[in-house]
């Protein structure tokens, strides 16, 4: 029988289709993407993308809202409950919107923000110079330490003192070592700061207690929902009960409209898969997974930035490889090993073709991958870079890659049916 979609949109269909078989068929190694639960999934595609919920709980600009009160303080709760937060929204579209509403809840347009430099490993949205966040903002931004790759954390006290910044960030995107929250707000409150601190990528690691949680030590923490934390596209935030108010104000009616309702149900979903042993468990697995493969890629001869990963992700420094970050991720692509270019600290070459390649092992956990597989991902990037010329060995790779890929099925498909689908359903 064929599905709706199939029916009135064939085209799309096949589109997702294609989608579907080619995210089973490689290896995602980088570090924001995963997979969610068929559960997720399932509240993702429900009737909640019908609704519009401008407001909140029980004080909402349109009537029809009986069952969206009860999903959203749901979410709310399990938030608070997972993140041990005295006030969670869980209303942001996404990470970047999520941070814009951070900061206009606590300062104003001209004030000065302050956050990790782009080819540091922060966000765009920490003040770059392309974000709306340098401009609605003055920015300015601290570095890792040039020789280990870390924080040097008298040295961002130091910056902090000298531009006085209304908020620090703290908070990466590619940043391989455990952060400490605690020295951040410590400095914030040296220098009369606020603390914004966005642990987007680790939020996951964080909620395993697998990664010291900014939330003590934050005046707000923003997160984004669909990367170690395993839930659908989209931001939250989480702060003490002082700001509770400014942040709701700030996300609405600052930033948005209506809520996201079919993306806050599936966040919903995802919070309380987080707060099972099994995410625990996976969470371990994660860091022991990247630690496994920063191992082997050491013994290949690869640099990696800071010499290894505390977390999930690593970057790779690939000046002594002889090959730049663009052409190696699409030689790894090519071999159905999907991963990204990315700047590293002191990078000589332009940030549209840096010499770095940030992977990490969020999503081949999801799969089940362990150490051994790890391994062997380690041996495939190897062997890609060795032969980076040579289209019939990345060719090989590619059909090994499928090889392992078949033993570490994703979670169950939607449109394709799985054969116990086929079998059931004639
Ligand atoms: C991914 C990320 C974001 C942005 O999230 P989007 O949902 O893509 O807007 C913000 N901050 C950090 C540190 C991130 O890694």
């Amino acid at each position: 029988m064929k599905t709706a979609l199939e029916q009135y949109d064939p085209q799309i269909h096949e589109l997702i289709r294609q989608e579907e078989a080619r995210e089973s068929g490689s290896i995602r190694l980088i570090p924001s993407e995963n997979y969610v639960s068929k559960a997720v999934m399932q509240a993702s595609g429900s009737c909640l993308t019908n609704k519009y919920a401008e407001g909140y709980p029980n004080k909402r600009y349109y009537e029809g809202q009986q069952v969206t009160d009860l999903i959203e303080k749901t979410a709310r709760e399990r938030a608070k409950k997972l993140f041990k937060a005295d006030h969670a929204n869980v209303q942001p579209y996404s990470g970047s919107v999520a941070n814009l509403a951070a900061y206009t809840a606590l300062i104003n347009p001209g004030d000065t923000i302050m956050g990790l430099s782009l080819p540091h490993g922060g966000h765009l949205t920490h003040g770059w110079k392309v974000s709306v966040t340098s401009r609605i903002f003055n920015s300015v931004q601290y570095m890792v330490s040039p020789d280990t790759g870390r924080f040097d954390y008298n040295q961002i006290e130091e910056a902090a003192k000298k531009y006085k910044p209304k908020i620090i960030i703290s908070g990466a995107t590619a940043y391989p070592r455990e952060i400490d929250f605690e020295a951040f707000g410590q400095i914030a409150q040296n220098v009369g700061a606020y603390h914004v601190s966005d642990i987007a990528h680790i939020a996951g690691l964080v909620v395993a207690g697998i990664h010291q949680s900014p939330v003590p030590y934050a005046d707000i923490v923003s997160t984004t929902t669909h990367k170690t934390l395993r839930g659908p596209r989209g931001g939250m935030l989480l702060c003490k009960a002082e700001h509770a108010d400014k942040v709701d104000r700030a996300v609405f009616p600052g930033l948005q409209g209506g809520p996201h309702m079919h993306t806050l149900t599936a966040i919903a979903v995802a919070m309380a898969e987080a707060d099972t042993p099994e995410f625990i468990a996976y969470a371990k697995q994660i860091v022991k997974n990247a630690k496994a493969l920063a191992e082997k890629l050491l013994e290949y001869g690869f640099n990696l930035v800071s010499g290894g990963t505390d977390n999930h992700l690593i970057l790779i420094d690939l000046r002594n490889k002889n090959v730049l970050g663009k052409k190696f991720a699409k030689a790894l692509d090519r071999a159905r090993i999907v991963s990204n270019y990315n700047t590293t600290p002191l990078d000589p070459a332009h940030p549209a073709n840096p010499s770095g390649l940030r992977i990490g092992t969020p999503a081949i956990t999801t799969r089940g991958m362990k150490e051994p597989e790890a391994r062997q991902i380690a041996g495939f990037i190897n062997k890609v870079v060795e032969n980076i010329d040579n289209e019939s060995v990345i060719e090989e790779v590619g059909k090994e890659v499928l090889l392992l890929c078949s033993h570490f099925p994703v979670p169950e498909h939607f449109i394709v049916p799985n054969n116990n689908n086929v079998s059931s359903e004639g």
